[in-house]
């Protein structure tokens, strides 16, 4: 099969659909893959990397979309991406299309094959191609946590593991979930005082297993969050109902509480946010301040950290890319039907139940 990955063109993305170790791995199977100039240049892959691992360069997205059967993406595509889609295309990236009716409209228009990275479903549960995204967020979380809380950013002026004869900052990670798991294990590593809080007792159980007497784990009620924030340095938001808006967990009365220079982080804005007080940022202006207190609301942290976020992403989505490119879309997603439950758009209509309800658009 023919694989196109053009460049980014979203503000500020500097991820890319396919790394150069992952070109290699389709070219190895046999596969033309076709990319755009300086599509990994932001992350410091050079047209002269792609071209050792078997790429064939090419100077404008047109001619990807052109000479391309399939096309690997990180986002999802813009008007002008959309317009270069045609019904023998296949496009495998994040669509996120249920909040993006023009978007869903100009797939159903252009007749191609949409898959969607953020439906693909694992045998176990869960959702591999949103999983590495949620790992690098929440080990995130802590390292802009720490940040913030330092003096010259506006934060309290805490270390967060603290010194010997200086007790560690508090930190209270709302949702153990995978962003929430990988926030711990970051926090802990800089010996921070750590409690997890949830609402799913067997994650509870799981977790205080897996970290013994590392951290705390307490049921999430109204009553023990309001004291954890009370007393936190550091609130991580980290909680998820899927395909739900998240709930506010930290209420405005809760913020006027907590410790001047405090900080929190909202991981879940980009699904409203955990916390009555937030807002979503972005990388440009990350913070704002509500009673003293600073709020990280950024939507797309893995975008901070893009190399990283590129090779995480490419390692859940290489091997899908290369199912799909060895059997054809129709044969790939009849033989796993985890991968079947990406596609969103089959010719010209709506191919995901939730999607088309979202959007009042035919299944
Ligand atoms: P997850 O499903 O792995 O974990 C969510 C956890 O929240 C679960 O353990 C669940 O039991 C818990 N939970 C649900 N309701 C709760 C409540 N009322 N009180 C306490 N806990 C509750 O989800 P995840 O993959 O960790 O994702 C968390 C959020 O982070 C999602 O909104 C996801 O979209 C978001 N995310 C944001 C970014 C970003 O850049 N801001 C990046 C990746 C993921």
């Amino acid at each position: 099969m023919r694989v196109g990955v053009p460049k980014e063109i979203k503000n500020h993305e500097y991820r890319v659909g396919l790394t150069p170790p992952s070109v290699a791995e389709l070219v190895a199977a046999g596969h033309e893959v076709i990319v755009e100039t300086k599509a990994g240049s932001g992350i410091d892959f050079e047209d002269d990397d792609y071209v050792a691992a078997g790429a064939r360069i090419v100077g404008t997205p047109a001619e990807v979309f052109a000479q391309s059967d399939m096309i690997v993406k990180v986002k999802e595509p813009q008007a002008s991406e959309i317009a270069l889609l045609e019904p023998r295309h296949l496009l495998f990236t994040y669509l996120h299309l249920a909040a993006d009716k023009p978007q869903a409209e100009g797939l159903m228009k252009s007749g191609a094959t949409c898959i969607a990275y953020e439906t693909v479903t694992a045998p176990n549960g869960g959702l591999p191609l949103l999983k590495p995204m949620s790992e690098v967020a929440g080990r995130m979380s802590v390292q802009v946590g720490a940040h913030y809380l330092e003096k010259e950013q506006g934060g309290r002026g805490i270390l967060l593991g603290g010194v010997p004869g200086v007790a560690p900052a508090k930190v209270a990670i709302l949702g153990g979930g995978i962003s929430g798991i990988n926030a711990a294990q970051m926090a802990v590593g800089m010996r921070a005082d750590v409690t997890i809080y949830d609402i799913n007792m067997s994650r509870l159980a799981e977790l205080d297993m897996f970290f013994s007497s590392q951290i705390k784990t307490a049921y999430a009620s109204r009553a023990a969050i309001a004291s954890a924030v009370k007393n936190a340095h550091l609130v991580i938001g980290a909680v998820l109902v899927p395909g739900a808006a998240a709930p506010k967990l930290v209420t405005r009365e809760m913020v006027k509480t907590m410790k001047r220079g405090a900080v929190m982080v909202d991981i879940a804005i980009d699904q409203g946010g955990c916390f009555e007080t937030s807002h979503a940022t972005t990388h440009q202006d990350p913070v704002f301040e509500v009673d003293g207190v600073i709020h990280y609301c950024v939507a797309n942290m893995p975008g901070a950290v893009a190399r990283t976020s590129a090779f995480a992403l490419n390692n859940a989505t290489l091997p899908f890319a290369l199912k799909l490119a060895n059997l054809g879309a129709e044969a790939a997603m009849a033989a796993d039907p985890h991968l079947a439950n990406g596609l969103n758009v089959y010719k010209g209509k709506i191919a995901f139940q939730a999607v088309a309800d979202d959007l009042g658009l035919p299944f």
